[in-house]
């Protein structure tokens, strides 16, 4: 059975957020959609704590999360994945991909790239708008995952044209309310799959997460449509199933742009001191 024809009452939503800053109104729609939608249907709603970078993850803003999100009114299941206990499945996940063929040790610092994509006339950029990675050590004699993580500034890549060979024809995604979506993972280019101080980027954890933790809806910002193709194709290569996925709006300040943790003025603990109630929130976010 595919996660398309699941049973409502075995939908798994969750909401993942990262403990490096105060969560806004933002955080707060994404939040109160996913536990609405697993209220509705009788599914599951989780709580992931994304603090892989954990250069920036702070227990403060931890407890905060939770506090703001039992404000709201929202319930979720213990135990919380906390992905900085689980290394060992994202290396996991990365030797699966590196006995493939499909992983590279890059030593080019930013200023590197950098300077070739100046140096490249149209030079094609990711969907970030980041300039796509020029390829330079692509081709350089192959080092285990394992040996590269250990080393300080030295990057894991994807090798995307030879990830897509693999993964085939055919590679899409079911979403909410736009029916089958195609795939273009190669817009991403080779992108960065490990690091020795981020022994897992966002792409790798995120997919191994929602696997393990059963996710069959993936309920997040519009931001992250375009990531969805290198999701899609991760999930291929590592034969995990693919779930269904919603992509919302995002909550707009007054001048139209996107809200972000840095400005404290629309973070849920300013509002709260301000008198809104979780209703107010609701309303404010079209709820
Ligand atoms: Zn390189």
């Amino acid at each position: 059975m595919t996660s398309g024809e699941t049973a409502d009452s075995q939908r798994v939503f969750r909401f993942a957020p990262s403990p490096n800053g105060h969560l806004h109104l933002g955080h707060a729609y994404s939040a109160l959609l996913n536990f609405d939608l697993a209220r509705q249907c009788g599914g599951r709603f989780l709580l992931r704590i994304e603090d892989i970078d954990t250069g920036r993850a702070r227990n403060e803003f931890e407890a905060a999360i939770y506090e703001d999100l039992a404000w709201l009114g929202l319930e979720w299941e213990a135990p919380v994945r906390r992905q900085s206990e689980h290394f060992d499945d994202y290396a996991r996940a990365l030797e699966r991909l590196d006995d493939k063929g499909l992983l590279y040790a890059c030593d080019c610092r930013r200023s590197d790239i950098a300077r070739a994509a100046v140096a490249k006339p149209n030079c094609p950029h990711d969907p970030d708008g980041a300039p796509l990675y020029p390829g330079t050590c692509r081709d350089k004699p192959r080092r285990g995952a394992r040996e590269v993580l250990t080393q300080r500034g030295v990057a894991l890549r994807l090798d995307m044209r030879k990830a897509a060979a693999l993964a085939g024809q055919g590679l899409s995604w079911r979403e909410f309310d736009a029916g089958d979506i195609v795939a273009d993972p190669a817009e991403w280019g080779d992108v960065v799959l490990a690091r020795k101080d981020t022994p897992a980027s966002y792409h790798i954890a995120v997919v191994v997460d929602d696997a393990l933790q059963g996710v069959t809806d993936v309920v997040r910002g519009k931001d992250l449509f375009e990531a969805t193709s290198l999701h899609r194709l991760l999930q291929r290569l590592l034969d995990l199933p693919a779930p269904n996925y919603r992509h919302h709006g995002l909550v707009l300040d007054e001048k139209g742009e996107k809200l972000a943790k840095s400005v404290a003025s629309t973070a849920l603990r300013a509002l709260r001191a301000e008198g809104w109630t979780p209703a107010d929130v609701r309303a404010r976010t079209g709820l």
